[in-house]
């Protein structure tokens, strides 16, 4: 239960936590008053603006090309009418074939390299585009000023591109500036009097101030509204990914219950059943000894199992909870495994295992913790056994690699597939789970093993061939503490041993 409180309050930590800082993130986003682009996505918005303004302008283009018709047919419909007023409808009528030559050429580049992408050309034609459009608006402007004194089509012009197309305040200053300059020369040949010269450059001032404006307007707005899809797209991301890990925490919190259910159940059916006999057994008249202690020990046996599943869970909760704690002393780690080792061989001998400790130091000792050593290796021996046949040998052997001590346990069992190898040692990992299954267990052992020899700075490994044997290696660092050498710690404990050794082999059946 502990795991599991400490599982979900974990996962409601760390995604409280991320909610927390996805929604500060959102408010930012929406709250900024200038759009900020940030480094990451600086290429993607140049691209999409890129991408954006072509549309645009492909548009404007056309509507252009519209225009220029419609005005052509107007010039050499009318004109005769126009005639009188100087030459403009003559420069208007060559101006606007011009013009349609470049759209045209401009339209055809665009549909020949429709198909490549080039974020460098694409932008360039963009810039082409809108000078061609502004160009003709001053062209029109200066023109339309000696047939109605009007100046209107240039204040058209800039206005449209700067509303329409998305310019970086550079752009836009750069374009509205030199076209400005530009118009203000041509006023200054074509309009004579002073007044209206004047008059013309303050209002087109002004329409560059407002133009610049719209602009700027439509670019923020732009990036932020570029922005904010960004962030509710990542925001959806972190949701799904949320999502995703709550499903798991809860098929882990649901998986949790099926598998310390059936363990627990098990054992206690067995116990239950037992006593059902023992009553029975009682109660016959034939009453017979031999059935009694049958069932008394398979009640022993079975409250093992239950200690044994409790004290591991107790244990993996404490670990997770990181309040479990090593208790470590200076002792021999030889005589220590060696004494754990023997200790276990009356358990195997009607087994016909053959059970062999060896060693490469006569002593060796190191800073560990002698209770969890113990748990190590007896999990290690009890799987060993639980998964040799009879006639198998078990081999413990200790030896010194790189200022580490090593401790091997090695059968001759059913070995272990090459894709269980990695994941025996998460915890209920079980290579057969059938209810069929030959041989009992929790599949909690190897998960704990790993912990004890993970707090005490070491590590665990496994090397198998399936059909041949397994081999565990534990290393432990060679270090030792400021403490006095305990080196016969196990030596006054022997009837508490004999009860962790059969807490600790409780899954193992004659
Ligand atoms: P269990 O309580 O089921 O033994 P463990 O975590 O100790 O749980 O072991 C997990 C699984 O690893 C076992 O169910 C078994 O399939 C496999 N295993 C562990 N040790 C051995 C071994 N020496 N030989 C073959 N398989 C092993």
């Amino acid at each position: 239960m502990d795991i599991m409180v400490k599982y979900s309050s974990d996962c409601l930590n760390s995604d409280a936590e991320r909610m927390r800082r996805m929604l500060k993130h959102i408010n930012e986003v929406f709250s900024s008053k200038s759009g900020v682009i940030t480094e990451e996505y600086k290429k993607e918005f140049e691209k999409t603006k890129t991408e954006t303004n072509l549309e645009r302008c492909k548009i404007m283009c056309k509507m252009l090309l519209g225009i220029d018709l419609a005005l052509l047919v107007v010039d050499v419909l009318f004109k005769s009418i126009f005639t009188n007023k100087g030459n403009a409808v003559v420069n208007l009528y060559y101006g606007h074939i011009i013009s349609l030559i470049f759209i045209c050429l401009w339209l055809i580049v665009m549909k020949v390299n429709e198909k490549n992408n080039n974020h460098v050309r694409d932008n360039l034609m963009c810039y082409v585009i809108i000078n061609i459009v502004i160009y003709w608006a001053v062209f029109m402007a200066l023109n339309s000023l000696n047939l109605s004194g009007q100046i209107s089509a240039y204040f058209m012009g800039i206005l449209g591109v700067s509303i329409c197309v998305y310019l970086t305040p550079l752009e836009s200053y750069s374009i509205l500036l030199t076209s400005f300059i530009i118009f203000i020369c041509g006023l200054g040949l074509m309009v004579s009097e002073n007044t209206i010269l004047i008059s013309h450059i303050i209002n087109s001032f002004i329409v560059i101030i407002v133009s610049r404006i719209a602009s700027r307007a439509s670019y923020y707005n732009f990036l932020k509204n570029f922005m904010n899809k960004k962030t509710i797209l990542e925001s959806k991301n972190e949701l799904e990914a949320t999502n995703l890990r709550l499903r798991e925490y809860e098929k882990l919190r649901t998986d949790f219950f099926a598998n310390i259910s059936h363990e627990l159940r098990t054992p206690v059916n067995v116990i239950y059943s037992a006593e059902q006999m023992i009553d029975v057994n009682l109660k016959s008249e034939n009453f017979e000894q031999e059935k009694l202690n049958k069932y008394l020990k398979m009640i022993k046996q079975n409250s093992y199992r239950l200690i044994r599943l409790i004290n591991n869970l107790i244990d993996i909760s404490k670990i997770d909870a990181t309040v479990f704690e090593i208790k470590r002393v200076n002792c021999d780690i030889v005589s220590t495994v060696e004494n754990i080792t023997m200790s276990v061989s009356d358990y195997i001998e009607n087994r016909n295992i053959l059970l062999i400790f060896d060693t490469e130091v006569e002593e060796k000792v190191i800073a560990c913790d002698p209770d969890k050593i113990e748990r190590i290796v007896l999990n290690l021996l009890s799987n060993a056994i639980k998964f040799t046949p009879k006639d198998g040998e078990i081999f413990v052997k200790l030896y010194l690699k790189e200022n580490q001590v090593c401790i091997s346990v090695k059968d001759t069992g059913i070995g272990i597939s090459e894709e269980m190898r990695e994941l025996i040692f998460d915890r209920f990992i079980q290579v057969d789970k059938s209810i069929s299954r030959s041989r009992e267990g929790s599949g909690i052992g190897l998960s704990l093993v790993k912990s004890l020899v993970e707090l005490h700075g070491g590590s665990v490994q496994v090397s198998s061939v399936l059909g041949q044997g397994s081999e565990f290696i534990f290393s432990l660092p060679d270090v030792l503490i400021e403490d006095t050498v305990k080196d016969n710690y196990f030596s006054n404990l022997s009837d508490q041993r004999v009860d962790r050794i059969n807490i600790e082999f409780s899954d193992i059946y004659d």
